[in-house]
């Protein structure tokens, strides 16, 4: 049966692969198609698609964005988009402008409490994407601060955290609009990382079409949930590794699979031609 995972991240986010190397990793364990998803940039997409010619992988232009309601982060996944567009590309060049913005001043809250970090240190290990939290984390890891990542979610940069600041700038309807507006398919990620199972059902209200069932940090119980709450609201059923490469420490390409039908659905969600 063919085997799809519909989140994962390069080196143009938060992920230490090269697109090449995910394209590679992903054929190797027998995926068919695979869905790349950085935070923020489409700059993966087409050097996966040269690579994946090579082996017949199909790669799923995709994009995961942050937003932001009732004070929580809320991560939207969008399909299909029309990754090429000018607007678009300037829009994703202005949020990652923005991601320095905001490490910068965690990075403040942070002398303050004593750390000191240079930017340098980080966009060395941030290499040529998006900058996130997850290479402050691994930053905050290789000078001692702390003995993981998770450490440096719970004690410093994570929500509610005392060196948190918050990063989204676009609402959930704006997420919405613009995913719509590229031709691509709305998916919300992750959606147990949401502060409360009333959020999850207002984004749900909101016109999601799809939520992620499956996911590495999902238990069976909570893919069960998801999976009722999907069935009653008529979602779309996605589910993927949510893959950074080592930078969660073990690689986990291949810890979720979906069935092709998957990508077959979202596509007929898309209103775009020939994708
Ligand atoms: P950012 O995009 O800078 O807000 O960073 C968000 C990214 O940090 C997520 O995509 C995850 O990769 C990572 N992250 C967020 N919270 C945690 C956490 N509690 N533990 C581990 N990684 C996290
Ligand atoms: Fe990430
Ligand atoms: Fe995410
Ligand atoms: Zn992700």
């Amino acid at each position: 049966m063919p085997k799809v995972d519909l989140h994962i991240h390069t080196h143009f986010s938060d992920g230490t692969l090269t697109p090449e190397e995910v394209v590679r990793e992903a054929k190797k364990r027998g995926f068919s198609a695979i869905a790349i998803t950085d935070h923020d940039s489409v700059d993966a997409i087409a050097p996966a698609m040269k690579e994946a010619e090579k082996c017949a992988l199909e790669i799923i232009p995709a994009v995961e964005f942050t937003t932001e309601e009732n004070d929580t982060e809320i991560h939207i996944l969008g399909y299909f988009i029309d990754y090429k567009n000018k607007k678009f590309e300037k829009l994703l060049d202005d949020l990652r402008e923005k991601r320095k913005k905001r490490i910068k001043k965690i990075l403040v809250k942070l002398k303050n409490l004593g750390i000191e970090i240079q930017m340098e240190d980080i966009l060395k290990i941030a290499g040529p994407g998006s900058i996130g939290r997850l290479h402050l984390a691994l930053c905050l890891k290789e000078k001692g601060y702390v003995k993981n990542i998770y450490e440096a979610f719970s004690k410093y940069i994570g929500e509610g955290k005392p060196a948190y600041e918050k990063g989204a700038l676009l609402t959930p309807v704006q997420v919405l609009e613009l995913i719509k507006n590229l031709g691509g398919a709305a998916v919300l990620a992750h959606p147990n990382t949401l502060k409360s199972k009333k959020l999850v059902k207002h984004i749900i209200k909101l016109g999601i079409a799809g939520i992620e069932v499956y996911h590495s940090g999902h238990t069976q119980e909570l893919s069960n949930y998801f999976l009722n709450l999907a069935k009653e609201n008529n979602l779309l059923i996605t589910g993927g590794s949510d893959c950074h490469g080592l930078g969660k420490g073990r690689l986990l390409l291949g810890s979720v699979e979906l069935p092709y039908s998957a990508v077959e659905k979202l596509r007929e969600k898309t209103t775009r031609q020939n994708v």
